[in-house]
């Protein structure tokens, strides 16, 4: 019996899923990510249009339309990993707020899957939300080095 994650995924192959390619493993909870889109979505003054979900059946983190509906998953084990990696929660944030962006500028209302400009715009964005949460840029270059080099769960 398939889960609904495991749809999402079996519409990656057909292109259309947007997912990202964090190289990275982590535990924080659903409540803490929920909060932090809370903080996000505040400072950019909008309403989170999507439901998150965390889920063991993604590697990382993706935005992903399904049924119409929008879909932030991320793997907590993963997002642990990486705020572990950067000593701090900042990692953790870019990576949702990365995902966030990609709703926000209608990336994942295309067929196609990511590309290059994509995914720079989701990165401006994430960049954007640690400055106005108050990371300074030492905090967020730290923050996207850990991201980078934390390894996804096998
Ligand atoms: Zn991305």
């Amino acid at each position: 019996m398939p889960t609904l994650i495991s749809l999402f995924l079996r519409r990656t192959a057909l292109g259309l899923l947007l997912a990202c390619a964090f190289a990275g493993t982590a535990g924080a909870q659903t409540g803490g990510a929920t909060g932090i889109i809370q903080e996000i979505t505040n400072v950019v003054g909008l309403q989170p249009r999507f439901e998150l979900r965390a889920t063991h059946d993604v590697d990382n983190a993706a935005a992903v339309v399904y049924g119409g509906k929008r879909y932030l998953l991320y793997n907590p084990d993963f997002l642990a990993a990486v705020n572990r990696a950067g000593r701090t929660d900042w990692a953790g944030i870019s990576i949702l707020a990365h995902e966030m962006g990609h709703h926000l500028n209608g990336h994942t209302l295309r067929a196609g899957g990511s590309n290059p400009q994509d995914e720079l715009e989701a990165d401006e964005f994430s960049g954007f939300v640690l400055r106005k949460l108050g990371a300074s840029l030492a905090q967020a270059q730290a923050a996207l080095a850990a991201v980078a080099t934390t390894r996804a769960p096998v």
